[in-house]
């Protein structure tokens, strides 16, 4: 089994889309084993998308992800990472195939939804970076 970290973002959380998109997760066969709400600081989205940091969205991406709650979570499955990025579809919600997150609830480039890790490395940086280990037992 395979964790991945990922995120209901701001623009799908508000527009009330948390529900549906959880409940598409729990119908995919995920095990949720860590769910929180919770509000970036500004400054937790800068260290969140430090990768990110030379790229020109960088600004707009992180006043984005500190612009209202979220909802963090840990999803455990078999090849969790590849399979919670293709339920997501592409980074373009324009590009994304239909049924994925992103076409159905994302408006666009930057205003995608969700976020999901890419690789192992990067959910090994990114489930710690928002639970502890305590959380997800
Ligand atoms: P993904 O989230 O699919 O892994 P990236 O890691 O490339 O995509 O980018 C991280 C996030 O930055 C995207 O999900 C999106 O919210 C935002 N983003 C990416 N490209 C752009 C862009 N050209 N303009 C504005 N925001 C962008
Ligand atoms: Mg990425």
């Amino acid at each position: 089994m395979e964790k991945t970290f990922a995120i209901i973002k701001p623009d799908a959380f508000a527009a009330g889309h948390a529900g549906k998109i959880l409940a598409r997760i729990y119908a995919e066969g995920f095990t949720v084993v860590g769910l929180k709400k919770l509000y970036m600081s500004k400054v937790e989205a800068e260290g969140f998308y430090y990768v990110h940091k030379a790229r020109p969205f960088f600004g707009e991406l992180t006043d984005f992800m500190s612009s209202g709650p979220c909802v963090v979570m840990v999803l455990e499955a078999k090849g969790a990472i590849k399979k919670w990025r293709d339920l997501m579809g592409a980074t373009n919600p324009a590009e994304a195939a239909a049924g994925t997150m992103r076409k159905e609830f994302g408006t666009s480039i930057g205003n995608n939804a969700t976020h999901g890790s890419d690789a192992p490395e990067t959910a090994a940086f990114e489930i710690p970076y928002f639970f502890s280990g305590l959380e997800l037992l």
